[in-house]
């Protein structure tokens, strides 16, 4: 069985990957979007690379079960619990709906992720506020165990209640920050609490807010993820995915409540994406430096470009993004996408599912070591370099190469290239063959030429490719 290891950062080492259950389905739970705006290219690397890992799991005979969720209420500005929710503060700004605003971002994220060749329809995306219940639900139990304090300002988990709080590593905060960050909420005990239900003020009302046994409010982030994850994948699941900017405090905080409620372990493995930026700075609005898919589609970019740009270098290294990168991964792409069509098509034959093994096991190695993506792009380059393959084989193996980097193109498309009527007589000609009518055999070759179709005689049989003018 072939193992697959995968860097935890919560052990800081490659682990290799067994199922908690022991069948061969995974569970994961990536961090989703937060719908106030639209994603931009940094949030694709983080998506780029769940797509990645689920490819991979699909590769090595697992079933992924894979949770991206929609965060379309509880993300303040600040980690802190101070500070406005995202999607109400751009609610007031825009003057507009809040779900009219997290509707619209979420059904663009969808059709980005499909321009990225992420195909949605293998996973899962739970709203946030379609979770409410089950979020009062875990605070409830965390109330009744003893892990919460009630304020003003709504009801805190209680860290130093929680022997383990901080798995993941705390990042080292100063006096001076700790003491501001407590003080920033009244009757909050330590600046490592954080909000698992805020309150909503006397006198204020919000767009976004519920009943609950604790008055009128919404949820802190950090409880929707523990209990979509819950909820949809169980108890313990066993990859959780993020960005490092969710290391020290989101997830540490996912950690901490979902563990002190169900007291099982939450996620066995953690992977978190390296920061994409942009000429060293944060990708923020202020700088104006936030691109979306759709600015990469108007300069005239393919997305998939920007996907062979990320899987390019590893998750865990941080990226710099500009549009001379993003040129070169254009230029990559197109050509590979040339140098693949112009590989023979096979369409008669027994060996059409046949791979070259040595390859093959190098995509193996390679992926299974903590998602090599920058070493399978060199074997898929050294395949197309291959002169001694048959076609059937050379295309058969780039193909199982993309099946983990996901940059060609649909099989169904490629087979639209050939028309019905030419594989039609492709099939003729092999027919001919074999009962040795090498005349008829010719003749039918000089129709599929006259078509615009190349003929190659391969192991495998008549392959056929439509002609390009270069
Ligand atoms: P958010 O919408 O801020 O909740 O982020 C959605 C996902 O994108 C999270 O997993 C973040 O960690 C990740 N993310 C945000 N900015 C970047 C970036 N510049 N590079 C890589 N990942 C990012
Ligand atoms: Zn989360």
């Amino acid at each position: 069985m072939r193992k697959l290891r995968l860097y935890n950062t919560e052990t800081r080492k490659k682990e290799t990957l067994q199922p908690h259950d022991g069948t061969r389905t995974v569970r994961i739970y990536s961090c989703g979007p937060t719908l106030y705006q639209q994603a931009h290219i940094g949030n694709m690397r983080a998506y780029v690379f769940a797509d990645t890992l689920n490819r991979t799991l699909r590769l090595f005979d697992y079933r992924p079960k894979h949770v991206i969720n929609f965060t379309d209420v509880g993300h303040l500005t600040d980690d802190a619990d101070a500070g406005e929710d995202k999607v109400e503060k751009q609610a007031k700004q825009e003057n507009m709906d809040a779900k009219t605003i997290t509707k619209k971002n979420g059904k663009i994220f969808l059709a980005d992720l499909k321009k990225l060749h992420i195909a949605t329809k293998r996973y899962r995306f739970p709203w946030a506020t379609q979770h409410i219940q089950e979020q009062i639900a875990i605070v409830r139990e965390l109330e009744k165990k003893g892990y919460t304090y009630e304020i003003d300002d709504g009801v805190y988990f209680d860290t130093q209640a929680y022997r383990s709080y901080g798995k993941l590593g705390l990042s080292a905060v100063d006096e001076k920050t700790s003491q501001a960050r407590v003080q920033e909420v009244a009757g909050k005990k330590h600046f490592c609490d954080f909000a698992l239900w805020k309150k909503t003020p006397a006198g204020v009302s919000r767009q976004q807010e519920w009943d609950s046994p604790w008055g009128r409010g919404f949820p802190g982030w950090h409880i929707e993820c523990s209990a979509m994850a819950m909820k949809i994948l169980g108890e313990t699941i066993d990859i959780h995915t993020g960005g490092v900017d969710h290391i020290t405090v989101h997830h540490n905080n996912e950690i901490a409540q979902s563990e002190a409620m169900t007291e099982k372990p939450f996620a066995k493995i953690w992977m978190h994406t390296a920061f994409l930026t942009v000429q060293n700075e944060k990708l923020s609005k202020s700088l104006g430096n936030t691109y979306t898919i759709a600015d990469l589609e108007d300069r005239g970019f393919d997305p998939v470009a920007l996907r062979l740009l990320f899987l390019q270098s590893s998750y865990r290294t941080p990226a710099s993004f500009s549009f001379e990168s993003l040129g070169a991964a254009q230029t990559a792409l197109d050509r590979l996408r040339r140098d693949y069509e112009r590989i023979p098509r096979p369409v008669t034959s027994l060996l059409q599912r046949s791979r070259d093994r040595r390859y093959t096991d190098a995509i193996d190695k390679a992926i299974a070591n903590d998602l090599n993506t920058p070493q399978v792009l060199a074997v898929m380059h050294d395949i197309i370099k291959d002169t001694t393959l048959a076609p059937a084989v050379k295309r058969n193996t780039v193909r199982y190469a993309d099946q983990v980097l996901g940059i060609l193109g649909s099989k169904k498309k490629k087979r639209q290239n050939v028309p019905a009527a030419v594989l039609q007589l492709a099939k003729e000609r092999d027919v001919a063959r074999s009962q040795k009518a090498y005349d008829k055999a010719d003749a039918i070759r000089k129709e599929i030429d006259d078509l615009g179709y190349d003929v190659a005689d391969t192991e495998t049989g008549t392959s056929v490719t439509k002609r390009v003018s270069v």
